[in-house]
């Protein structure tokens, strides 16, 4: 069931949306070599609860941390460790969620451990940029595949592909509400877009193959021929005009980093 939200709701996710957007920008600056992504869990958890928000990834089905950290070839839901350093050239993706009031926000971001190679700026700078390819159709009497459709072929036809076993999805009062945001799709298929509606929507891309499997510790999903990836997601909400991005304040990611 889609839940279609009131001012009031989208008020509050707003809310949940600017910690969690402003704590990915800061990030920028905090990631660095020789940090563990432990540290980058902890520093997550200490700016949500400084903003008197709850972190919305500590204990959602069960997981350890307030933040997916996701080192290469991992592509989501990477558990933080104090033995996971990060090194100079590394892809790091950050992915993390408040609550406020009872409302979520769910976002991510890929950053560059240092100075990265050209083929993993451009696997970054794909993944964003395939983010507002998809965010053109995010409109009032669009359908949820015209989304997919243009982040898929934005994707592609950069050589890159895009996880399927793993979608963005409704975001409100639950983390993951309907309906599935596939990042790939036709055109004119699944659910109709209307106002109220609130989306995370979150290109996950390989520089290899799309293929991807899940770690023995039952969380870390990683691309089968090991290959680099990226990951950019926003929580948006869809308006009589223009999408509304919660969570995004930090456009210059990529420029700022290439
Ligand atoms: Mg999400």
């Amino acid at each position: 069931m889609i839940v279609i939200k009131n001012e009031d709701q989208i008020a509050r996710m707003a809310v949940a949306c600017e910690v969690a957007g402003n704590l990915l920008k800061e990030l920028r600056s905090f990631i660095r070599p020789g940090l563990t992504t432990k540290d980058i869990d902890h520093k997550v958890e200490e700016y949500i609860r400084k903003h008197d928000q709850i972190p919305a990834f500590k204990g959602y089905g069960g997981f350890p941390g307030s933040a997916c950290v996701s080192v290469n070839e991992e592509i989501i839901h990477g558990i933080p460790s104090p033995k996971k350093k990060l090194r100079e050239g590394d892809l790091v993706k950050v992915d993390l969620g408040s609550i406020y009031k009872g409302y979520y926000s769910d976002c991510a971001r890929t950053y560059p451990v240092g100075k990265v190679t050209e083929e993993n700026a451009r696997l970054m700078k794909v993944a964003e940029e395939s983010f507002f390819e998809g965010l053109k159709f995010a409109r009032k009497g669009n359908r949820i595949g015209d989304i997919g459709h243009a982040i898929q072929s934005y994707v592609e036809a950069a050589g890159f592909s895009v996880i399927r076993d793993y979608v963005g999805h409704g975001i409100g009062s639950d983390m993951h509400e309907d309906p599935p945001v596939p990042n790939y799709g036709k055109p004119g298929h699944g659910p109709k877009l209307v106002p109220g509606m609130c989306l995370a929507i979150e290109p996950m891309i390989a520089a290899g193959k799309y293929q991807v499997k899940v770690l023995d510790n039952e969380w870390t999903v990683v691309t089968t021929d090991g290959s680099n990836t990226a990951h950019y997601e926003n929580t948006v909400v869809i308006t009589d005009g223009e999408p509304r991005i919660l969570t995004c304040f930090d456009r210059d990611i990529v420029a700022q980093n290439a």
